[in-house]
């Protein structure tokens, strides 16, 4: 029986798994002491270096590791929910294969959980130490605009290095939503969480996958999976361009019946329409992000494809 499972996406990751592995071959021969029996899942997100291979191997020696392999690459999102899909623990933890969620913390977040009296153990590092400081820019104000848009609380610096019972599980995986985005579906879900707090620690080996491009399109993934106040924006800009319209035009009707002037104002005139297609193109935009992603998730693709499984 097991109780404990580790979800682990791993893409591209060849150097980090065996440090992974024996680092948490460790946690768990500990916790196998006190009878806590776990199981790892690593889920190989269509790497193209040789992890599949790694897993593999180190499944044969261990049957308490079990893998899939997607048959390409669908992001970190899709290999979570296959990986929580497998996992048959009453609870599961996900990390990262290259050691920046600490196994080591594994225990210490069980505590609260097994004794009931947290549903989650959550971690979140309280530094950015080793990024650059644009990008902990842009991140810090990611979480600003997430935290007015939306209803639900997004934790700042949260990582998706989690520990769950099995009812929050559960409630992860019965929403079925495409478009996939854990920093928002956690706090959505609700229950109690536990918050442990870490220094950022820097990846063991490899490289980290995320350009700043794929964040930037990840966070507004993220705003319009979980508010739909962007479309109310662009009814309130209608309203307020409706409103200043009505003023000049009376300051228009004004200024013509006292001093005449019937040429001048081209470059008004000019302003004023760049002005507003460049405001209905961006309220368009709006909709189209917004049409974009019912498009996706009514077409209900499934979220991945399995190559190989154990
Ligand atoms: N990952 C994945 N699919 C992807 C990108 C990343 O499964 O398309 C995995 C990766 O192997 C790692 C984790 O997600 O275990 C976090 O990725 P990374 O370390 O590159 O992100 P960072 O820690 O820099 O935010
Ligand atoms: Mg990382």
């Amino acid at each position: 029986m097991v109780t404990l499972s580790l979800v682990v996406p791993c893409f591209n990751e060849q150097e980090s798994i065996p440090l992974f592995y024996k680092e948490a071959y460790e946690i768990l021969k500990n916790l196998e002491q006190k009878s806590i029996y776990s199981e790892i899942i690593f889920v190989d997100d269509g790497s193209k270096d040789n992890t599949a291979k790694i897993i593999e191997e180190i499944s044969q020696n261990d049957d308490r590791v079990h893998y899939i392999v997607f048959s390409r690459n669908f992001g970190k999102e899709a290999a979570l929910l296959a990986g929580l899909q497998k996992a048959t623990g009453l609870y599961v933890v996900t990390l990262d294969a290259d050691l920046q969620d600490p196994p080591a913390l594994i225990p210490q977040m069980l505590e609260p959980v097994m004794s009931g009296a947290f549903d989650c153990a959550g971690t979140r590092r309280v530094t950015r130490k080793g990024e650059p400081p644009i990008r902990s820019f842009f991140a810090r104000m990611f979480y600003r605009i997430m935290g007015t848009l939306t209803d639900i609380e997004v934790v700042d610096g949260a990582r998706d290095f989690r520990l769950m019972n099995r009812f929050y599980v559960n409630a992860i995986l019965s929403l079925p939503e495409r478009s996939r985005f854990s920093k928002g579906i956690f706090p959505w879900v609700g229950f109690r969480t536990k918050w442990f707090e870490y220094e950022n620690i820097q990846r063991a080996a490899g490289e980290t996958k995320w350009s700043f491009w794929k964040l930037f399109l990840y966070s507004l993934d993220g705003i319009i999976a979980f508010s739909t106040k962007p479309l109310a924006i662009a009814s309130v800009l209608g309203v307020l361009l409706f409103l200043l319209s009505l003023g000049f035009i009376v300051f228009i009707v004004i200024r013509k019946s006292i001093w005449g002037d019937p040429v001048a104002g081209w470059a008004s005139t000019a302003c004023l329409i760049l002005f507003c297609a460049g405001v209905q193109l961006f309220t368009t935009g709006i909709l189209g992000a917004y049409l974009s992603k019912t498009y996706t998730e009514v077409k209900q693709r499934p979220y991945y494809v399995i190559r190989l499984e154990k």
